[in-house]
């Protein structure tokens, strides 16, 4: 199976679909992250703040993959932020890791109460220049928090990683990353299983017509949105069916009735007022 990818707007691409680690026990990352592997997932998505990096990194290691054909994002988390804090956490994401250096490195929140995205930011640019990583992009970051980026540093941030399912599709900042050149990534492509998202007749409806699942559908809406997706599961069998999304495409009718699905849930936290 071929996944697509996406080019970047620093001349870089990434696999379309990839693998989240998000509360993925650290115990258990290894063997579920080599789980993935084996299905043919070569973008894993984790975070500082996980906790599971060594056991994405054992993984990896265990896979003999060459490092070439696999993508890896980690996160700068926000007791992190500022310059030196940041040089350091890349260099100790990277040691756990046990990689010379990341395909994607993102600021994970842009706590705005701390006021130090800016500086931060800055200091991606200097680990993007030395090469620990290949691309820099934010995470959480709202319209007015890019607006700042954008008047303040040089480097266009590649991607802004941004809570995003069908119930919370979050059309305007899609459009206006569109209009920057920044590519958007979806945090909780499947509502993280917190909303009834898959006994919804849009979805449900199209899952029958194509005879797949749910969780098909709506990884097939992601995709067919140009977005990045990289949906999580403990179980292989899940991890097997969230790949198998390319036998089939959702119409226009499919999609439009799943676009009226957005009500604003949001499920995470509103990254303006977070504070974690
Ligand atoms: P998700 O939407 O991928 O939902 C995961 C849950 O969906 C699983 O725990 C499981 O209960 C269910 N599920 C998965 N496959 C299924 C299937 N085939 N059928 C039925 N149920 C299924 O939520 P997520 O893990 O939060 O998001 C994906 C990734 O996004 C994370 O693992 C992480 O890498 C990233 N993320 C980033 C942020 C951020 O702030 N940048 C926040 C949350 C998650």
């Amino acid at each position: 199976m071929t996944v697509p990818t996406i080019s970047l707007n620093d001349g870089t691409t990434i696999p379309q679909l990839g693998f989240g680690v998000f509360k993925v026990d650290p115990d258990e990352t290894e063997r579920i992250v080599s789980d993935a592997l084996e299905v043919g997932y070569r973008h894993i998505d984790t975070a500082a703040v996980y906790g599971n990096e060594v056991g994405v990194g054992r993984a990896i290691e265990k896979s003999g993959i060459p490092r070439d054909e696999l993508y890896v994002t980690t996160k700068l988390w926000n007791s992190d932020q500022g310059t030196q804090s940041a040089f350091d956490a890349i260099d100790l994401s990277l040691e756990k890791l046990g990689l010379e250096h990341v395909n994607l490195y993102l600021i994970h929140w842009p706590r705005p109460d701390l006021d130090k995205y800016v500086e931060s930011w800055l200091a991606l640019e200097e680990i993007q220049r030395s090469g620990k990583a290949t691309s820099i992009g934010v995470s959480n970051f709202h319209e007015n928090h890019l607006d700042r980026l954008l008047a303040e540093t040089t480097v266009v941030p590649a991607v802004d990683q941004v809570e995003l399912h069908p119930t919370f599709a979050q059309a305007p900042l899609r459009e206006y990353l569109a209009s920057k050149g920044i590519h958007t990534e979806a945090w909780g492509p499947l509502g993280q299983g917190k909303y009834d998202l898959f006994g919804l007749p849009a979805i449900a409806d199209a899952a029958a017509a194509h005879g797949v699942s749910p969780a098909q559908v709506v990884i097939r809406w992601h995709l067919q949105k140009g977005i990045i997706v990289f949906p999580k599961s403990n179980s292989r069998e899940r991890m097997a069916e969230n790949f198998d999304v390319f036998g089939f495409e959702l119409s226009g009718e499919q999609m439009g009735a799943i676009d009226a699905l957005d009500a604003g849930n949001r499920v995470g936290a509103d990254p303006e007022a977070a504070r974690f």
